[in-house]
């Protein structure tokens, strides 16, 4: 008899993968294992099985157990993860759990885990069942068992639920589940979907429909349609064809607010079980959502990034709405970016997947122009709705302290008079970015960042938004011990402080982390404004992002002048898109839709282009500058970063590895760096960089191979990630 042995891949960064001996195991490639590693017992992935090479004298160490049957992989989506593992230059293990929901990462054998939810099994005063029928009735039950048999119904209730009233519900439980009065299960999960009211097609959208097929193979197509032109309704007549045809759909949105708006449409428009996928699901309720859909229940799935990694089997379409958003770039851990992966599963698949966006990013414009992907247009509003118009409002002359210029404010009341509802855009939370003293000029500083802290005035306290150090706000100033402490800038505290005097009769709601950092507000909140009459809503890009309020005419994006000197290469890139996206909240209905922008440059170029051409022809324009300065999508980029306590081992680093990326050089390749980042220290460590480009991505990537292999050797205490396609350069 052969003994065989098992490869083993771990969630580190250290590539692997490690033998064990299989023993009386027989995983399958894919599968889950409990394993000894490093002294500790992990949870490990079989990526490879083979017979014992009998010249192989070390002692292998014996798997401990087989956590998984069948693995948790569809074929395809194992093929992809392992492409990942490659293109980003990762362990193979760490996607693989990566993919997987917490609970599945750790190590926790099969059955012992706990119950989700409990229901009572017989009536009150019926006959208990089971062991100690007869034996038991109601006065042999504690106190606790009693109450929590009242608590419970005969549907579900969450264990945690359970717990939070009677904190020790858990093992009384487990007694009533013994005698057989209560009996774990499971939430159902997910939402049925019944197409009841149909909308018919617009012309446009039934050529998109019309144009995008499902026997022909991998095709990537980009719905590129103006805000409110029913890009959605085309991706869920997309959808029903393919249930139609027995298959399964993944649909991505670029945030957790959008998941209950597409939820909720789809419901309505599509025959099949929708269950949805996101971070903010507790443990408990992801891992049933990924059974359920590893298991073939459910006919869609709705999620944010990683809900990219369903395991959908029979997938025959992705959708990838917004696909321009920065969100669907993971920016910890496996670097991988949602829209590009959802290219690598369709292809393995040879399904067809629909990027939709009004602002298309220009990776996916530049994959048109190549060929590459198909586009289709969605040109008009749906039901002729006009489009937005732009109003500059010149606040060069205004003076420096105002926080909303004179026009807008009339504006704003003009919009409110007729009972419509105002969007005020400021993409910065708190109070103001600066404590200032006017006397010395002393201003609050981060002590573990090169940054300033952020005043927040409700909560009396100055935060960083890098490392999140807080303290109190100080009443005098610290260096001067003078009484002039002022803030200086803009954040949506400040706005809305400014609204609340000019406005005091009307609600203004705020939009930004520091309001809603609860699941249901958000939600809440905004069916309250869909609802609802007049109101001015403060917001950050959180609803700049495609949700649909019907009552809002007027979007004023004020302190614009900031975002229109951005560093970065994609800075005018992101501002087309931002403005063209908050624009699209307006006037989604009948209602003409004003956009106001507040700025001291209403003559810069980007601007006049962007308002008066429209985002195709300013893409266009961006593009060939990007084009002529051999940057992407033009050219393929790595940035590695680097971190360590003290400056001067950071840079010994830096130099080594610049110097080892140099040795390799060849033609098509750049290295530039070490660079420092304009935040050169952060949460108390020192940072730094090296930046590759080429012009071909395969020269890229076998340098990256060989050169991250030697910085794997090099020891010491920087710590340093690679980001393959990063969306900043710093
Ligand atoms: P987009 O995603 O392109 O911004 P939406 O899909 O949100 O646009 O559509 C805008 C609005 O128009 C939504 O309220 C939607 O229900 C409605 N709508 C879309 N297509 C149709 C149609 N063919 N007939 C009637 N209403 C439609
Ligand atoms: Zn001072
Ligand atoms: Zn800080």
């Amino acid at each position: 008899m052969t003994d065989w042995t098992a490869q083993v891949a771990f969630a580190t960064p250290v590539p692997g993968p490690f033998d064990y001996l299989a023993g009386e195991f027989r995983p399958q490639v894919g599968a889950r294992v409990l394993v000894e590693f490093g002294r500790r017992e992990c949870v490990g992935y079989v990526v490879g099985i083979g017979p014992l090479d009998p010249d192989n004298t070390r002692e292998l160490k014996p798997l401990i157990a087989l956590l998984d049957e069948r693995p948790w992989f569809t074929e395809e989506l194992w093929q992809s993860l392992n492409f990942v593992a490659r293109y980003y230059h990762r362990g193979q293990g760490e996607v693989l759990s990566m993919a997987l929901p917490a609970a599945l990462r750790r190590v926790r054998l099969p059955g012992t885990r706990a119950p989700l939810g409990w229901r009572r099994l017989i009536a009150d005063g019926g006959a208990d069942g089971g062991a100690d029928s007869g034996a038991d009735s109601s006065q042999a039950r504690t106190e606790l068992q009693t109450e929590l048999l009242e608590m419970l119904s005969e549907q579900w209730t969450a264990q945690a639920e359970l717990i939070a009233q009677l904190p020790k519900a858990a093992t009384a439980l487990r007694q009533l589940e013994r005698r057989e009065l209560v009996e774990r299960c499971e939430l159902p999960t997910g939402v049925r979907g019944k197409a009841a009211s149909l909308p018919t097609l617009e012309t446009e959208q039934a050529a998109a429909v019309a144009s995008i097929k499902f026997d022909q193979g991998y095709q990537p197509w980009l719905l590129d349609g103006v805000t409110g032109s029913g890009k959605t309704e085309v991706f869920l007549a997309l959808a029903r064809q393919v249930l139609a045809r027995g298959k399964t759909v993944l649909i991505l949105v670029p945030e957790i607010g959008l998941v209950p708006q597409m939820v909720d449409r789809a419901q309505r428009q599509v025959d099949g079980q929708i269950v949805v996928l996101h971070s903010e699901l507790a443990e408990g309720e992801r891992l049933l959502a990924h059974r359920a859909v590893a298991d073939g229940q459910a006919d869609i799935v709705v999620g944010t990034r990683s809900a990219l990694w369903a395991p959908l089997p029979k997938l025959g379409l992705i959708v990838v709405d917004e696909e321009h958003d920065a969100a669907y770039k993971q920016q910890e851990g496996v670097r991988y970016h949602a829209r590009d992966m959802a290219l690598v599963r369709a292809s393995k698949l040879s399904i067809p997947v629909v990027l939709g966006s009004a602002t298309p990013s220009f990776e996916s414009l530049a994959n048109c122009q190549r060929g590459r992907i198909k586009s289709v247009a969605l040109s008009v509003r749906v039901g002729g709705a006009p489009e937005p118009r732009w109003w500059v409002e010149d606040l060069s002359q205004a003076p420096h302290k105002s926080v909303i210029g004179k026009q807008a404010v009339q504006l704003i009341s003009e919009h409110l008079a007729r009972d419509q509802q105002v969007l005020v855009f400021r993409n910065r939370r708190g109070f103001a970015p600066v404590l200032i003293c006017r006397d010395c000029g002393w201003q609050a500083q981060c002590t573990e960042c090169d940054a300033r802290m952020v005043i927040h005035r409700a909560e009396g306290r100055l935060r960083c938004h890098h490392c999140g150090k807080q303290q109190q706000t100080p009443a005098s100033c610290p260096e001067c011990a003078g009484l002039a402490l002022h803030p200086l800038g803009v954040g949506t505290e400040r706005v809305e402080d400014a609204l609340a005097k000019e406005f005091p009769q009307n609600t203004i709601v705020r939009f930004d982390r520091d309001t809603v950092a609860r699941k249901g507000a958000r939600e809440s909140g905004l069916a309250a404004l869909r609802e609802g009459g007049a109101a001015i809503i403060v917001g950050t890009q959180m609803l700049a992002k495609g949700h649909d309020l019907p009552r809002l005419s007027l979007v004023v994006v004020c302190q614009l002048d900031e975002a229109l000197h951005g560093v970065d290469f994609r800075s005018t890139e992101r501002l087309g898109q931002l403005l063209i996206q908050v624009a699209g909240r307006a006037g989604r209905r009948d209602a003409q839709g004003l956009v106001v922008l507040e700025t001291a440059h209403p003559e810069h170029l980007v601007l006049k282009q962007l308002l008066m051409e429209g985002y195709s022809s300013f893409a266009r324009t961006a593009l060939e500058e990007r084009r002529m300065a051999r940057m992407p999508p033009y050219a393929h980029s790595a940035l590695l970063r680097a971190d360590a306590p003290q400056r001067s081992r950071l840079d010994e680093f830096l130099q080594v590895a610049a110097d080892k990326a140099r040795t390799e050089l060849v033609a098509g390749l750049e290295v530039f760096g070490p660079l420092t980042p304009p935040m050169a220290r952060r949460a108390n460590r020192e940072r730094g960089q090296i930046l590759l480009m080429s012009d071909r991505r395969d020269t890229l990537h076998t340098l990256l191979q060989s050169w991250l292999e030697k910085l794997r050797r090099l020891r010491g205490s920087v710590h340093w990630t690679l980001d393959v396609d990063p969306l900043d350069w710093y």
